[in-house]
């Protein structure tokens, strides 16, 4: 008797505590409760170790798009998802033309020197010794055989080339050595770059003030890249069009139409490929010319000149035409009410090399949140709205697993998904960094304060500790492109997010990106693999056991308005007359529409009216999708989303259309683009309304 008056006593004061403003966004008190528990379960069950031990797996061998070891881990994931206990697991096929290495040479003429293009192995990781890690190169380089002297091009922008011309330097028809540029810019658009400039080919090299000994450590002592280390990747222009070249806006499947890739917006034609600073020394050193302005100096012993060099280098640069099967994999939780409300989870699976980081850490992480989803499952629990989980191929090529499932689901996803949260990386370090529109920032912030730091506290506080002078962490919400996000927020219209812990992390891209690079310098004990797991699994249960999305458009609104005033800005600075009188207040009934949303359905929620909650969540759910026009932007159809677009640097474009026609001074356009955007935003304000 005594023991039951405690307990009674107990749940009195538990009930008096939770008063109902502490409900969550999107939650009834008694919804909460029950999410409180499964939280508490997942948390729990995911656990360092097991990642690493899935970590240890993905990375073991190279397995770059197209390869046997990627299709036999495709095969891997799947087995594992279904012993978890996931649904309707399946790899689908998609045959996309995939060019892989044939050769890649450089031989300095004069002095009769081969580079050697290679990485060399170091003792501390025996996975550098691995002899199958291929040919390095650039997917979808054209191919080149020529015999050229070198300029030095620093960054390879069009600034760039405008002062070597200032300077008399003639780059036509010479070979262009640029070096990567931290902050990261695109590699694509040094190409492009260099492509209208009429340089015969591009090289590309890691200089050490970038991401290596200047930095500070490298490999195997610290985070950067050491002498021999090189950066592959793709340089297709898919700032214009990613996934398959041949299938633009509809997905490549086996017996399916094609168009010839080589016409496609997406695809260079100017030839380049990856250096290490071992072997770009030896043609910097060759260099003429007047020395180079102080910002483009490296961090090699000797002063850097514009070039020609006194020497030619022969290069040669060719990849097969191939077109090559790639496979995502794809399970599911089936939700039990709402099974037509999906909920993804996304990483990409194809690595350059071992993926220690890009992308095996995600890997690992989308391994163990899975399980631990399975295990919620095994103890009778099922999701109120479809979990889905997506391993996604060829991304390091041209964003390509992801871009052919969505032009493939586009319906289904259309019709029903809450939103779409990419890992691509989980962990480089201990900085947890999230990407996302602007309606979902707030639900991500709230995430963070559910989910333990290994460092003590909660990420929420980790994350506020970094963001100087602010009162809360930062979201960045301009997103640009990059990773598997950018079909379903430009092509599809979705809620999207992209989470990291980030760090610094100079072997990007290189063999040393590895299991060991990881495991000793990245993230050693895998707690932050860990910790992403855990937000991620909060931040999709939270999705998908919510009675009304918790999307906020009044603060998107907002967001949209700072940009206008920015791109009025612009316009008048640019000489172009845009009345912003009517997008302006589409976008103030927008915001209100949006504040009021929420207003209501939390109302709705605690007086129980169900019926009401379900008008706002549908309406809600709408309005992503009411961003995008059909007609997409001038010049690159599949990019359909009005408010965000990435520049062919991957930096992030808003309001694209508009601020383009601007930049473009043409008046007339500017017209049309701001009457477009008003009837999107106008669009979205009224998606609300049925619910209000
Ligand atoms: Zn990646």
């Amino acid at each position: 008797m005594v023991r039951y008056s405690v307990i009674l006593l107990l749940l009195i004061t538990a009930t008096t505590l939770s008063v109902p403003e502490s409900t969550r966004e999107g939650f009834s008190l008694a919804n909460t409760n029950r999410l409180k528990l499964l939280q508490a379960r997942l948390l729990q069950t995911i656990r360092p170790e097991n990642c690493r031990r899935e970590h240890r797996i993905f990375t073991e061998q190279p397995h770059m798009a197209g390869s046997v070891r990627n299709y036999e881990l495709a095969q891997h994931i799947a087995k594992q998802w279904k012993d978890y206990g996931l649904e309707d697991v399946e790899l689908i096929e998609h045959p996309v033309y995939l060019p892989w290495p044939i050769r890649y040479e450089a031989t300095l003429v004069g002095a009769n020197e081969k580079l050697s293009l290679k990485e060399e192995p170091i003792p501390q990781d025996k996975d550098s010794y691995n002899k199958d890690v291929g040919i390095p190169y650039c997917a979808y380089s054209a191919d080149v055989d020529v015999t050229a002297p070198v300029v030095y091009v620093n960054s390879g922008n069009p600034e760039d080339y405008d002062l070597l011309a200032r300077q008399g330097v003639d780059v036509r028809g010479k070979i262009a050595l640029a070096r990567y540029s931290v902050p990261y810019s695109y590699r694509g658009f040094k190409a492009l770059t260099a492509q209208r400039r009429g340089v015969a080919a591009l090289l590309l090299y890691s200089d050490p003030a970038d991401d290596g000994y200047k930095k500070g450590d490298v490999y195997p002592w610290g985070p950067w890249g050491p002498e021999s280390h090189l950066q592959r990747g793709g340089i297709v222009y898919d700032f214009n069009l990613p996934g398959d070249p041949r299938t633009p806006g509809w997905a490549s499947v086996p017996g399916g139409r094609f168009l010839p890739a080589e016409s496609a917006v997406s695809m260079p034609t100017v030839a380049a490929a990856p250096m290490s600073y071992k072997d770009a020394r030896r043609i910097l050193e060759k260099m003429t010319g007047p020395a180079v302005p102080a910002e483009w100096q490296g961090g090699l012993p000797f002063t850097y000149r514009l070039g020609p060099t006194s020497d030619e280098l022969h290069l040669v640069i060719q990849n097969d035409k191939k077109v090559r099967s790639i496979w995502n994999v794809v399970g599911r939780l089936r939700g039990a009410e709402r099974p037509n409300e999906w909920v993804i989870l996304g990483n990409h699976r194809d690595a350059w090399v071992f993926g220690g980081v890009d992308p095996s850490s995600g890997s690992a992480t989308l391994m163990e949140t899975a399980r631990a989803f399975g295990e919620l499952k095994r103890s009778g629990w099922k999701p109120r709205r479809t979990l889905v989980f997506a391993s996604w191929d060829a991304e390091e090529f041209t964003l390509t697993g992801s871009t052919e499932w969505g032009e493939l689901e586009a319906e289904r996803l259309q019709a029903g998904a809450l939103a779409y949260l990419n890992v691509d990386s989980s962990a480089s370090g201990n900085s947890f960094t999230a990407a996302a529109v602007p309606a979902l920032a707030n639900f991500l912030r709230e995430v963070a304060r559910e989910v333990p730091d290994p460092s003590g506290g909660s990420i929420y506080d980790a994350w506020l500790r970094q963001t100087k002078d602010a009162k809360e962490p930062t979201v960045t919400t301009r997103l640009g492109s990059g990773s598997d996000y950018t079909v379903f927020l430009n092509f599809l219209g979705l809620p999207v997010a992209d989470l990291t812990f980030d760090g610094p992390y100079g072997v990007y891209h290189s063999i040393y990106d590895s299991f060991t690079w990881v495991d000793r310098v990245g993230d050693p004990g895998y707690y932050y693999h860990a910790a992403m797991g855990r937000y991620w699994a909060v931040a999709a249960l939270q999705l998908s056991e919510c009675d009304y999305v918790p999307l906020d458009y009044a603060a998107y609104a907002q967001e949209v308005q700072s940009y206008l005033d920015e791109t009025e800005t612009v316009a008048r600075r640019l000489g172009v007359e845009v009345d912003f009188s009517q997008v302006r207040e589409a976008a103030k009934v927008w915001e209100k529409n949006g504040r009021t949303a929420l207003e209501v359905a939390r109302k709705a929620v605690a007086a129980g009216d169900m019926a009401r909650v379900e008008r706002v969540h549908r309406g809600l759910m709408k309005v992503e999708r009411a961003l995008l026009d059909p007609e997409g932007l001038v010049g690159r159809p599949w990019f359909k989303h009005l408010i965000y677009a990435p520049r062919p640097t991957y930096k992030p474009l808003v309001l694209p259309a508009l601020t383009e026609a601007i930049e473009a001074r043409d008046q007339s356009r500017a017209k049309l683009e701001v009457e477009r955007l008003t009837r999107a935003l106008k669009r979205a304000a009224s998606a609300i309304e049925p619910g209000i």
